[in-house]
């Protein structure tokens, strides 16, 4: 049995005053929720004031990327084990946004992986396809490459930690969630070409959360699907009591 995995991207939102704030507030709101995996991820600016407002609840702190160097001549770029000093224990890797927006590619996604791994960190891989591509019935060619090369030399055993978000991008912020079927359909997709490629065990043991225009109202529908084990969720995990309802919807929904 998969715990059910529930993050909150806030990308370019919140001061370290909000985030402080938020923190305090929905670690209260959700402090009774024992078996869903709950993670935070705010920017990196309030990574240190989230894990410290977090200290001692069930909430965990992510990042929203990283550099899959140690250190360097890298201006602008913060590492693995710069995150992990913070407090924060999870890593965000290959969002859509960091795809289409700033050039990320599976090959960037391959080594952050690794350096997330390295400097003790779990990743959260985002995957997903296009508008065009799903129109062109290219989904799952997009997926399996997205694996195949995003996942290259992960070795089986830390398939269990990391967890694989499907988000397709024309989900994402539009409003337009996936229908439960689609969601399914992709998730089912994802699994089955983890087993081949890793084994049975460690895909059983692999988080595949769905991500894209995540709300309250859609939660239920969407994480009672076969192999849809949480969600990552960007717009509403902004508000406090939205987000907290959503971890809360998403409790034994496999049951
Ligand atoms: C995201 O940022 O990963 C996301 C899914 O955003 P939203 O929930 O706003 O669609």
């Amino acid at each position: 049995m998969r715990t059910p995995f529930v993050a909150g991207n806030w990308k370019m939102f919140k001061t370290v005053a909000e985030t402080v704030k938020y923190v305090k507030e929905f670690r209260n709101l959700v402090t009774n929720i024992d078996d869903v995996e709950i993670v935070l991820a705010p920017p990196f600016t309030a990574l240190h004031a989230a894990a410290e407002a977090a200290r001692n609840s069930n909430v965990c702190i992510a990042a929203q990327d990283l550099h899959w160097e140690r250190e360097g001549a890298f201006t602008g770029e913060v590492s693995a084990p710069m995150i992990a000093e913070t407090g924060a224990e999870y890593v965000i890797i290959g969002h859509s946004e960091r795809r289409t927006l700033f050039g990320e590619t599976d090959a960037s996604v391959n080594r952050k992986i690794a350096a997330a791994f390295a400097g003790g960190l779990t990743p959260i891989v985002c995957i997903g396809e296009t508008l065009d591509q799903r129109e062109r019935n290219e989904t799952f060619a997009v997926l399996d490459r997205q694996i195949r090369d995003g996942l290259d030399r992960v070795r089986s055993d830390q398939l269990a930690p990391l967890v694989i978000a499907y988000e397709p991008v024309w989900a994402i912020g539009t409003g337009r969630n996936a229908t439960p079927a689609q969601a399914a359909e992709a998730h089912g997709h994802i699994r089955k070409r983890l087993q081949q490629w890793f084994g049975a065990e460690p895909a059983e043991l692999c988080r595949i959360v769905y991500g894209g225009s995540v709300k309250p109202e859609n939660i239920r529908d969407l994480a009672t699907q076969p192999h849809v084990d949480g969600a990552l969720v960007g717009g509403a995990s902004l508000d406090v009591k939205a987000f907290s309802e959503i971890v809360s919807r998403s409790r034994n929904a496999q049951v």
